[in-house]
């Protein structure tokens, strides 16, 4: 039997650590099967069977058994072969859209731009950087002159990696890439709402020279803990916070490091000088794309008092032009997991019950499926669900504030800290902002896309996670980086060792105060010791 121990903070199904699921009420779990529905008809299309424990040790050993050669392979001979997957994708771009779409009710256009593009523009980011990335390091000995010292990166063997629903070709892909290239080998546990995702993503390493390096393995909770339990290296884990801490728990027991790329409640700070038209559209842009299931949604908007009707007139009316639909060339589609979709009317139902007022939207769409209408909030406080938990869904609550300190201390007042945007024409002072606010990522005069940034490592800080992905930080997170020391010149003996000379206390005070001493250092013209 199911057992609900505390609400769930997104659409998570809860499942019971270590046992098997019975089936839920919209046939998407059952024991021993998943099932993959449309979200935009609410249809089943396709069923794939559950790796139970058993079988997701298997799938560790098989990718063990892999990683030896795989490690010994030089960076540009496995840059080569995520080219080659690169190529594959290009391929079968329109059969990998066209699944991700039936799989989340996503936009084709947003399956291009933010699934497809992502994973490609990473490939090709570090085939350019990984070899300087992952080549030793030399390090300065300081004091040491008559040693060399070099940092070493190694691959850590394998890592599990388990992945949301929300992007599910880029955010399993981003680990699985990255940590290939670092030279380890993979076993991705895709989200069980999107399990087509997770098999489009298994062909495309299939029938590959090194076949064994990715391994997929299909399943929940159950799944994904028997993964961070099997004895893997390292987990990278993207998905809720409330999971995140279970999953960092179950690491604990065998000190199995983890990245955990959490939830958000993003920030938007509208400043009195900003430019409104940007603003407008970048609001309605950033809370409502892909439905609102970004974990660096524009989820809440703190909007400068002197220009606060005009800009939430104007979101109201580019909310109204949003074209929402199925058609395959719209603005956004439906939302991907009914349970999620829940989450978002009782967040709105909780802010109505507490006066805020709905100036667009607030329902679902009476058709088959999951979709909602993108919704206006305002009237908004911090004692409604909607403004400190993350909502997850088309849902702009904006509130409106006397100053930039009140707008930053509202947008520190939270537990996540993701991403999070200042809006100004001046951007000096969007740039002191930003170093106000507690956040992994922020952006100005923008939202959202830093992600898209490659360069730039992204992740949390708070609930929002530990770690980072993209940037050197995202592919040395796959390394073990091993400090290596070694003697320049051939001496008998160090002056340290034993029998330790008797005069050794005395010189060496002599040579800390000719070394760091006041005196010598302004002699010397010297501030502090060499680096
Ligand atoms: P989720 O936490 O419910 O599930 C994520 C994954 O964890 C799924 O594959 C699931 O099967 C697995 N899982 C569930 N219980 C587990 C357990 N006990 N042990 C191991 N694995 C387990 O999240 P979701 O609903 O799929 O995704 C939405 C959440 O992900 C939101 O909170 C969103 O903000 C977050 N997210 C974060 C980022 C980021 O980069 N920071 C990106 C996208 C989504």
């Amino acid at each position: 039997m199911r057992t609900t121990q505390e609400a769930p903070e997104t659409g998570t199904v809860p499942e019971a650590v270590g046992t098997v699921p019975e089936p839920d009420a919209e046939g998407r779990e059952h024991v021993g099967e998943l099932t993959q529905v449309d979200p935009r008809t609410g249809r089943v299309i396709d069923r794939y069977a559950v790796d139970e424990p058993e079988s997701v040790r298997r799938a560790v050993e098989r990718a063990r058994a892999g990683a030896v050669e795989w490690a010994g392979a030089s960076t540009k001979d496995r840059v080569r072969h995520l080219l080659a997957v690169r190529d594959r994708i290009l391929d079968r771009a329109e059969d990998l859209v066209a699944t991700i779409c039936a799989s989340t009710g996503k936009q084709p256009a947003e399956a291009v731009t933010t699934e497809l593009t992502a994973v490609c523009e990473t490939i090709g980011y570090y085939a350019d950087h990984a070899e300087r990335w992952l080549h030793d390091q030399p390090v300065h000995t300081g004091s040491m002159v008559h040693k060399r010292a070099w940092k070493r990166y190694e691959p850590l063997g394998v890592v599990g990696v388990i992945s949301p629903w929300n992007y599910p070709f880029t955010l399993a892909m981003t680990p699985v890439v990255t940590a290939l290239i670092a030279g380890n080998s993979v076993v991705l546990k895709p989200s069980e709402v999107t399990p087509a995702v997770g098999e489009a993503i298994r062909s495309l390493f299939a029938g590959q020279s090194w076949p064994d390096v990715v391994q997929v393995v299909q399943g929940g909770a159950a799944t994904g803990e028997a993964l961070v339990r099997s004895g893997v290296d390292k987990v990278a884990f993207t998905g809720s916070a409330r999971t995140g801490r279970r999953v960092m728990a179950a690491a604990a027991d065998s000190l199995t490091p983890v990245l955990l790329e959490l939830g958000g409640k993003d920030p938007m700070i509208v400043c009195a000088d900003a430019d409104l038209d940007r603003a407008v559209q970048g609001a309605v842009w950033g809370s409502m794309q892909n439905s609102g299931q970004t974990c660096m949604s524009v989820e809440r908007v703190y909007v400068d008092a002197s220009v606060a009707e005009e800009f939430i007139d104007r979101v109201v009316e580019a909310v109204g032009r949003i074209r929402q639909d199925d058609s395959g060339v719209g603005d956004i589609g439906s939302m991907t997991f009914a349970p999620q979709l829940e989450v978002v009317e009782r967040h709105v139902a909780d802010a109505r019950d507490k006066g805020a007022r709905v100036l667009t939207g607030g329902h679902r769409l009476d058709r088959p499926g999951t979709w909602y209408a993108p919704t206006v909030l305002v009237d908004v406080d911090h004692g409604m669900e909607v403004m400190v938990e993350e909502t997850f869904g088309p849902v702009l609550p904006i509130m409106v504030t006397g100053s930039i300190d009140e707008a930053v201390d509202l947008a520190n007042d939270s537990r996540y800290g993701l991403n999070s945007s200042v809006w100004s024409a001046d951007e000096a002072a969007a740039a002191g902002i930003a170093e106000r606010l507690e956040s992994g990522n922020v952006c100005i005069n923008d939202c959202i896309v830093s992600y898209a940034v490659t360069g730039l490592p992204f992740g949390g800080v708070k609930d929002s996670g530990l770690g980072r992905v993209h940037g050197p930080e995202g592919l040395r997170e796959f390394t073990n980086v091993k400090s290596i020391m070694a003697t320049r010149w051939r001496a008998p003996r160090e002056p340290w060792w034993f029998p330790i000379p008797d005069r050794l206390a005395s010189v060496g005070i002599k040579a800390l105060r000719l070394r760091y001493g006041s005196t010598w250092r302004r002699r010397l013209g010297r501030s502090g010791p060499p680096g």
